[in-house]
């Protein structure tokens, strides 16, 4: 009997060889091999005539050859096979490349059906097919032909057949992994129709069925897998809000924005549950005066507050704006990173055990063991989707229960937000402090460089001053392509800018270094930056007012949006200037979107659409399991909808320990793996 554990060498039609290449895609038992989804179809149920297939379409034609193939030997090794087919009205030209066997395969007088793209011959203008996949016209079943990702030895006509196979081997074993109830009340397919559907779909429209299904049982086991993490740990400290106290000590009155994100984290602290609520903001919003005041009113209650910051820049820079912010009052702050000196993290990390810090803030290195509380009531992480589910949570394990703030600078789309932070509540600040400009923004060729430099050096007259960021210099891209940081800064400190100070800033510097130019920088001693993306979270100088970006056409849109935070952010109208040869229209498309928008949110989900959402899982940096086929860019309906049905299941059945719930506690295990042992 078959069933999903089964291994799959015992599937018909394979034995241990194909088995072995199985293993390669990460297939080894039958439930892979039916959760293996096609990346694509091929639509076999529509064969048109030759001459009504347009151009560039996929599609199929059928007809037959009036004369064998031809083979030509091209330089090289390489080999050319044309052959001419007809369908009695008009006739279509046959391309192959090295494959031999395609004149054995293709006979003189008989019957195909051809799947390809019609293209037009760049010499002649005429109409051929290049390498089209066919099959005899009576072996061709109607349908969409699923198309897998393949290896060498394995194409997707093979995989395909063993899919069959092993559907119909599973067929009268297959358990359900969704409970009855859910299938019924949001009419879903059952798991096998669905499966069956989605690799051999008769119409898209059976595809997008069993993809409804399918992702959503996906989504519901994400959702639940994160709110059930939490659910058990509701107990908190309650701290008194102590947070009005605090404002006065302020350079500025706060947004009314702010002013409420702090009511509403200080009310989850005091309300005698675990706080867990994210703060986004876009950049410049004055997230971190909001993490002061509650880390002002922790320590006002006696506890301890931590910050865990993505580098060591950033952790310096924020040491130095809560140094600011605690000037006139008795919270004593301290910074702890990997780069310092044994003996000055030593006498840190004392101190923070005894209870003389009420403020650390620091990089990994907080997480490390090692590293003790006297009584941590307050995590806060900075920027958090560059840490893990996991990283956050270690931090947390410092200490009892201690609340926890996230911020956020929102260019992450929303669809994302909702998963890495779905176990959160979240407070917006959506409004920027009064005064601010938008950052006009251009995007221009490098021939405008020297009038660039005048346009920097008008502004650091008027006292301003700038950053120029390079993209960093990959492996393999050559280096005339880019601007390396560090060439680039001589020349234009000794042939463009001599009487002005220049500052390096790249990531292979030491961080103390970095540290230093940061602080000179801050101090307005530096006018021009020439930087890396080293600046792009958190740095924060009112002061700078143009910010150019070199290569701007090797970021993504999300990191532009962070990158041109870093001017706009006092009184003066600030600039910001794409720099990019890129000739490609696409390219030129999406840096107008930056060009044209100020808004993170908007940004972000554009870039979503632009790149898909690859990029953003890329890495795995947020620490969640990776998704087979929900697709975040289109799929955000069927989120939202798992994510509430995955909040009563979860506020009924806690743990999905009732007898109803028992599928999907299994689906949970199966999506986290072993990395993520919620229910042990
Ligand atoms: P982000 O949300 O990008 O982290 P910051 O917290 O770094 O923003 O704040 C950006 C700048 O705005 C900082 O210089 C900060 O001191 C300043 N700021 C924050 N809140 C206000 C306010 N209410 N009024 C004026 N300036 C503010
Ligand atoms: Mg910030």
């Amino acid at each position: 009997m078959m069933n999903i554990d089964t291994n799959i060498q015992f599937i018909k039609g394979v034995g241990e060889k194909r088995a072995q290449l199985f293993r390669r895609l990460g297939i080894a038992t039958v439930g892979d091999l039916l959760h293996f989804y096609p990346r694509d179809y091929e639509d076999w149920s529509k064969i048109s005539k030759i001459n009504e297939l347009p151009d560039g379409v996929r599609g199929c034609v059928a007809g037959h050859l009036s004369y064998p193939p031809e083979l030509r030997q091209l330089q090289g090794s390489r080999i050319l096979i044309t052959a001419m087919i007809t369908d009695g009205a008009s006739f279509l030209k046959l391309v192959f490349f090295n494959n031999r066997y395609i004149v054995d395969k293709l006979k003189e007088g008989k019957e195909y059906v051809f799947f390809g793209k019609i293209e037009r011959d760049s010499y002649y203008g005429e109409r051929q097919m290049v390498s089209p996949r066919f099959l005899p016209l009576e072996e061709c079943e109607s349908g969409l032909f699923p198309i897998y990702r393949q290896t060498e030895k394995l194409n997707s006509r093979q995989i395909a057949k063993i899919v069959r196979n092993a559907l119909d081997g599973i067929r009268d074993t297959l358990e359900e992994t969704l409970p009855v109830y859910l299938i019924e009340k949001y009419r879903l397919l059952p798991l096998w129709e669905a499966l069956e559907k989605i690799h051999f779909p008769k119409t898209e429209d059976e595809v997008a069925q069993a993809r409804r299904r399918l992702s959503f049982e996906e989504l519901l086991s994400l959702e639940l897998g994160l709110l059930s993490v939490h659910s058990e740990q509701s107990g908190g400290i309650c701290l008194v809000n102590r947070t009005e106290e605090f404002f006065p000590s302020l350079p500025f009155s706060l947004t009314n924005a702010q002013k409420r994100c702090i009511r509403e984290a200080a009310e989850d602290m005091a309300g005698g549950k675990q706080m867990r609520r994210l703060i986004q903001g876009d950049v410049g919003s004055g997230k971190t005066v909001v993490a002061a005041a509650l880390v002002y009113s922790c320590a006002k209650n006696g506890l301890q507050a931590a910050l865990m910051a993505p580098t060591e820049v950033l952790a310096g820079q924020h040491y130095r704006s809560f140094c600011r912010f605690f000037e006139n009052t008795e919270i004593r702050t301290a910074i702890l990173t990997g780069s310092m000196t044994k003996k000055s993290k030593d006498m840190v990390k004392r101190q923070l055990e005894n209870g003389e810090i009420d403020l650390i803030i620091g990089t990994h290195a907080l997480i490390q063991s090692g590293v003790f509380f006297h009584r941590l009531g307050l995590v806060i992480t900075d920027e958090q989707h560059r840490f893990g589910v996991n990283q956050r949570a270690a931090l947390v394990e410092k200490g009892e229960n201690p609340h926890l703030l996230v911020m956020s600078a929102t260019p992450i789309p929303r669809t994302l937000g909702l998963i890495i932070y779905g176990d959160m509540d979240i407070s917006l600040l959506d409004e920027l402090p009064k005064g601010r400009q938008p950052v006009d923004t251009f995007l221009v060729d490098s021939s405008y460089r020297p009038r660039l430099y005048k346009f920097l050096e008008k502004h650091f007259s008027l006292g301003q001053q700038g950053y120029i960021i390079c993209p960093l210099v990959e492996e393999g891209v050559s280096e005339t392509e880019l601007l390396p940081a560090e060439d680039y800064y001589k020349y234009l400190q000794t042939e463009v800018f001599p009487h002005r100070r220049l500052g390096l800033l790249h990531g292979k510097m030491k961080s103390q270094e970095k540290e230093k130019i940061m602080q000179e920088f801050a101090d307005g001693k530096i006018h021009l930056l020439i930087s890396t993306t080293v600046v792009e979270v958190g740095v924060d100088v009112p002061n700078a007012t143009v910010m150019i970006i070199e290569n701007a056409d090797r970021f993504g849109l999300s990191q532009l949006h962070q990158l041109r935070g870093r001017v706009g952010r006092g009184k003066e109208k600030s600039y910001c200037v794409l720099v990019s040869d890129s000739k490609k229209e696409e390219t030129g498309e999406r840096l107008k979107i930056i060009c044209a928008n100020s808004d993170g949110f908007k940004i972000a989900d554009e870039d979503l659409r632009l790149r898909g959402p690859g990029d953003f899982f890329g890495e795995r940096q947020h620490g969640l399991p990776l998704l087979k086929i929900a697709d975040l860019s289109s799929d955000e309906k069927i989120l939202i909808a798992a994510r509430k049905i995955a909040e009563a299941i979860i506020k009924e059945d806690s743990s999905l320990k009732l007898a109803k719930n028992k599928p999907l506690r299994q689906s949970v295990a199966r999506l986290f793996g072993d990395d993520f042992s919620i229910f042990s």
